[in-house]
């Protein structure tokens, strides 16, 4: 979301005529898009910011500005903590970025903006065949340990014509693949479902795949499995965050649906869709988590078989309803639990890559490598990473470009392959 965010902060400061360069030290202006979903992230930004304090004493000219979600949250504290920042925005207000750059009086925007999903703001994308799509903006899920509904607001739903056109430029301009973005792409509300824009996008000439992120268990339905399933451009990946193996955690965590329920919906999905592959979001140490509750959760690793998760240790998030929760955890317990948790997965996903040895796979290619130009890195259908040996029988060969790829070597995290056949 806050790469896609960067992206249209770029389009608007290009039709202004900025120019992007690559080091702060050319710039006349350094927008820091910030994250706080981790405590982590934030750190990340401090020690970039302090950074850059040096060179502002040396270029008294360069404009700092701080958006995103830190933005959101600190709002003018950032402009009385950190005197050399000049400018504030919070994520619903990137659109202002070529006002307030103007104006010495209007130096923070964080107000609500009912508009959002209604304005349509130019991209400068990154990425020439691949493209992240604003559905919907925000959140109302209000997961107990999540910062995301308070920094980025209410959940907006853009109008399902805005997409469809944004989509078929995209396949104009020579865009194979599109990601939906949203923090819960099943309660997009607009004139349509999300099922049926799905089935809508999947129509557009030009577009060879179609993926969404992401999918909160509670509202998953029926419809959007049979969606999946049937539309011949939605990729076969569904990334679906469990979070915890523990029914009682779930309910601390505020997720409104129980271990079972999600062993239910991922049985459905296997059985519509066998080949899918299933990634998932866990969350290590949340307060009063205990040992019992902790291997519920490694239990629920080895039962469902992710073929990979993002897993984070529990990080306070102050506003937070579980900030206050009683029973927080050691540093430490939360640790060597993540690092249990990793390591019981890295297994789970190398056999899981094992089992792709030998089979023929669609590969979307993405990039070269840019240590070795006879290979290049693309995905299968089911999100994962393979590099692909070239043989320097294919010069002609350019991102965007469709191949089915021999599996010959299965790592734990990616896969290497070679090129039987292509571009489809
Ligand atoms: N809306 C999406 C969802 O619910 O899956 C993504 C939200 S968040 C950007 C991505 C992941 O960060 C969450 O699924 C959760 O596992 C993790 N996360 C969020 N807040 C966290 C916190 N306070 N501590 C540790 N992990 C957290
Ligand atoms: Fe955060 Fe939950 Fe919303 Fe995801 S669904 S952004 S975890 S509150």
């Amino acid at each position: 979301m806050n790469v896609h965010d960067s992206e249209k902060m770029s389009g608007i400061l290009k039709g202004e005529g900025y120019i992007e360069v690559d080091s702060a030290q050319d710039a006349d202006l350094v927008i820091f898009n910030t994250c706080s979903i981790r405590q982590k992230a934030e750190q990340k930004f401090y020690s970039e910011l302090g950074r850059i304090k040096e060179l502002k004493k040396r270029k008294p000219g360069l404009t700092i500005a701080v958006a995103g979600c830190i933005a959101q949250q600190e709002g003018k504290n950032i402009l009385k903590r950190v005197p050399y920042v000049d400018h504030v925005m919070g994520p619903q207000n990137i659109h202002m970025v070529r006002d307030i750059l103007k104006s010495n009086i209007n130096r923070i925007a964080i107000d609500d903006n009912p508009l959002i999903a209604d304005t349509e703001l130019p991209v400068e994308r990154k990425d020439e065949v691949r493209a992240w799509i604003n559905i919907m903006y925000e959140c109302n899920n209000f997961c107990s340990y999540c910062i995301v509904p308070y920094t980025r607001g209410r959940e907006r739903s853009r109008p399902s014509s805005a997409i469809l056109s944004e989509i078929k430029g995209l396949a104009e301009k020579g865009y194979v693949e599109v990601t939906l973005l949203g923090q819960n792409v099943n309660s997009y509300a607009s004139d349509i479902s999300f099922p049926q824009l799905l089935k809508a996008v999947d129509k557009i000439e030009g577009i060879r795949r179609v993926r969404f992120v992401t999918s909160h268990p509670k509202d998953l339905s029926d419809d959007l499995i049979a969606a999946i399933r049937d539309c011949e451009k939605v990729c076969k990946h569904i990334h679906l965050p469990l979070q915890s193996g523990s029914t009682k955690i779930l309910s601390l965590m505020n997720r409104k649906y129980e271990y079972n329920d999600y062993v239910h919906k991922v049985n459905k999905i296997r059985k519509e869709i066998p080949k899918i592959a299933i990634t998932s979001d866990i969350i290590a140490g949340f307060p009063d988590e205990t040992v019992e509750d902790h291997r519920l959760t490694i239990k629920a690793l080895h039962d469902i078989e992710f073929d990979g998760i993002f897993a984070f240790h529990y990080s306070v998030r102050v506003g937070t309803s579980a900030a206050t929760m009683l029973g927080q955890l050691e540093d430490s317990i939360k640790l060597s639990r993540l690092n249990e948790i990793l390591e019981v997965q890295n297994d789970i996903s190398e056999r899981k890559n094992k089992a792709l040895l030998n089979t023929l796979q669609e590969i979307l290619l993405e990039t070269p490598n840019e240590k070795d130009p006879q290979k290049m890195s693309g995905r299968t259908q089911t999100n994962k990473t393979v590099s692909i040996s070239l043989n320097g029988k294919h010069r002609t060969l350019k991102p965007g470009d469709l191949l089915n790829v021999r599996i010959i070597k299965a790592n734990r995290h990616s896969l290497d392959g070679i090129i039987e056949e292509g571009p489809n």
